[in-house]
């Protein structure tokens, strides 16, 4: 991972998408902002509690960093399911319903996300010319958000499997991510048989939400995965963790764009 500051904004970036090849992508963390508290400092999500004019405020530098418009971005409401939308020039500036995945083709159509544990999982095809964000926490790596976007791009984008580039983000870690049995079956239920996705430590079960993800994406097709290896929970100097906050606490941004 790539890791730098850009006007005074912490972000990452991934080694497998490089400058010039017409993908801008960002991974933003906490650093740079200015809400306060438990939402310090650069919270994105304006659902959590946190001042407003904090959260534009924050918006306004991560994204100026970027040389994006704030009013631009499209962005999902992520509920934890597998719903899928293609989106273009014609839906900048809105707000997706129910919806864990955005893939566009079209140049000049900022994607924005959140997250504060569940996997960010970016895809990259320079052939076709396509991208796109997914959200995969237990639930969605139970519905199947992962497998579904790649269907989309392949099925309705064009995409060919074996030019997708994956890269999964930062999320909480088997190392901080106890899980009850319930949880644990079902995610396990959910990847290919023979890639075990529960860690024991110290008696207690671990999900590996990163490992999942792994095998879902390789299960539909997708060999070249990069892993941050960013653990939310054990990072909250930079990250914000759901689990680490005991729920109070903000979101970080991912951010695509397709340059022209
Ligand atoms: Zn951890």
């Amino acid at each position: 991972m790539i890791r730098e500051y850009l006007d005074g904004i912490l972000l990452y970036r991934f080694e497998g998408v490089r400058e010039g090849e017409g993908v801008e992508h960002a991974i933003l963390t906490r650093v740079g902002g200015v809400s306060q508290g438990a939402y310090a400092t650069l919270n994105l999500s304006r659902s959590v509690g946190d001042d407003l004019a904090a959260v534009e405020e924050n918006h306004r530098r991560a994204l100026g960093a970027l040389g994006i418009e704030p009013g631009q971005t499209v962005s999902p409401h992520q509920v934890h399911g597998a719903r899928v939308e293609v989106v273009g020039r014609a839906h900048r500036g809105t707000l997706r319903s129910a919806t864990d995945a955005l893939v566009t083709v079209e140049a000049g159509v900022p994607l924005l996300m959140r997250f504060g544990d569940c996997t960010p999982v970016l895809f990259v095809d320079l052939e076709r010319r396509a991208m796109g964000i997914a959200h995969a926490g237990w639930r969605g790596v139970v519905a199947g958000s992962v497998p579904a976007t790649v269907e989309v791009m392949t099925r309705q984008l064009g995409c060919e499997r074996t030019d997708l580039w994956a890269g999964i983000g930062p999320t909480i870690g088997p190392c901080c991510y106890e899980v009850g049995p319930e949880v644990a079956a079902a995610v396990q239920s959910a990847c290919p048989v023979g890639v075990d996705v529960v860690r024991h430590i110290d008696g207690r079960m671990h999900l590996d939400l990163p490992a999942a993800v792994g095998a879902q994406l390789r299960a539909a097709g997708v060999e070249r995965v990069e892993d941050s290896r960013l653990c939310t929970a054990c990072r909250v100097d930079e990250f914000f963790s759901h689990r680490a906050e005991r729920g109070r606490t903000g979101r970080f941004g991912i951010v695509m764009e397709l340059l022209k």
